[in-house]
């Protein structure tokens, strides 16, 4: 089954009793059994759903796993991740991850003793360099938020492989239809489904793809303990947006090449971080390991005031954390979604004040470079 084919014939499709050619929501969350034990194949909605089952299974097919798993939200998927994890065990993180990773990672899971130490991924040798008795797993975004960095995903894998390690990749930016990280040697996926996935800013979900039994059985351990699980409409929610994720992936990607062609051309933008460009550090890695770059572009456009001018005359990009949807989204890391991440940090990382990100949406993308340049003119 090629890609897109997948998109709408993977996991579970309709109904076998009805013929409804949709997955129904299953709005419940107990099952009748027969007698104790006896039941079938659904207990409590917690444990499984079968809403969730067939989005669990497409995600599962999508990546290319053992098995797939759906969370309330992205960073519920992750901290589900790392509670497989336990106290004294060491991380070796890429050091601009998200942001809410970080915190996760520094303001609540600290205090359960999680060892973690953030490198530069897009050079093994500093993953390399890291690695301390007690390290237990290597995870990596690839590209990165926001100045889609490049980590080499074969290489760390050789590594991880070698050393007994979990190797575990944020894939929110690329999505499994253009980067299926699995192939490369990964043995964790994870997704913020809010992003490109369900892709029309109207549901908040994580979801992970595993390749082995022993992680299955642990993360279902995990997430039927915890409880972080996703509800049937949104499952459902989810499912309808992937199954056009192929035709809005093709159609970002040409829209981003347009406006980043664009970008070059004017003269207040200082320096652009897209994957897609070859000259970006990463390019030739990228290329190899994903089908396309992206939707997602940083760029510097050289001030505060600058930055402050585009996000007040902007009409077609929407001020707004989160990205991936339909709509075209700007935001000033600095002051968003990098917020939580100190100042002296930001600044080392390269995330500046006039650092501007954009997701490229569906408009027509001629909209979107008249209105850069009117909000640009602007006072
Ligand atoms: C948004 C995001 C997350 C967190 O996901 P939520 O659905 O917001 O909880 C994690 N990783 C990346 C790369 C993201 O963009």
């Amino acid at each position: 089954m090629r890609r897109k084919t997948q998109l709408i014939h993977g996991g579970i499709t309709g109904d076998e009793q009805t013929g409804a050619v949709s997955v129904p929501i299953y709005q419940v969350s107990t099952y009748k059994q027969d007698g104790v034990g006896k039941h079938k194949g659904y207990e409590y909605s917690r444990t499984g759903n079968p809403t969730r089952h067939a989005l669990e299974e497409l995600i599962k097919d999508l990546e290319g796993g053992y098995a797939g798993f759906a969370f309330g939200s992205g960073m519920a998927a992750i901290t589900s991740i790392l509670m497989m994890y336990k106290s004294g065990d060491h991380l070796i993180i890429t050091d601009d991850v998200y942001g809410g990773t970080y915190r996760l990672l520094s303001g609540v899971l600290s205090r359960f003793n999680l060892d973690v130490t953030f490198v530069d991924t897009s050079d093994v040798d500093n993953i390399e360099e890291a690695i301390r008795p007690n390290t237990k797993a290597v995870y990596v975004e690839t590209p990165t938020n926001p100045l889609l960095k490049i980590t080499d995903l074969e290489a760390v894998a050789r590594l991880t492989k070698e050393k007994g390690f979990t190797f575990i990749v944020d894939n929110t930016f690329s999505t499994p239809y253009w980067q299926n990280p699995i192939e490369k040697g990964a043995d964790i996926v994870l997704h913020s489904a809010t992003k490109y996935l369900g892709g029309h800013s109207d549901v908040v979900a994580g979801l992970v793809v595993v390749n082995s039994q022993s992680l299955a059985e642990e993360l279902h351990y995990v997430q039927n303990s915890a409880g972080a699980v996703l509800g049937p409409q949104d499952s459902w929610l989810l499912m309808r947006g992937i199954k056009t994720l192929g035709i809005r992936m093709e159609e970002i990607e040409s829209n981003t090449h347009a406006f980043v062609s664009f970008l070059k051309e004017h003269p207040e933008v200082t320096s652009i971080y897209y994957p897609g460009l070859k000259e970006h550090t990463g390019h030739d890695i990228h290329a190899l390991q994903a089908r396309g770059a992206g939707g997602m572009i940083s760029f510097d456009v050289g001030s505060d005031e600058n930055a402050e001018k585009l996000l007040k005359n902007l009409k077609y990009f929407t001020l707004a954390e989160s990205l991936g949807a339909v709509e075209s989204l700007i935001s000033v890391p600095a002051k968003m979604t990098h917020a939580s991440i100190p100042s002296d940090r930001r600044a080392e990382l390269g995330i500046t004040e006039g650092l501007v990100r954009v997701s490229i949406g569906l408009e027509d993308v001629e909209d979107l470079k008249e209105d850069f340049v009117q909000a640009l003119k602007g006072e």
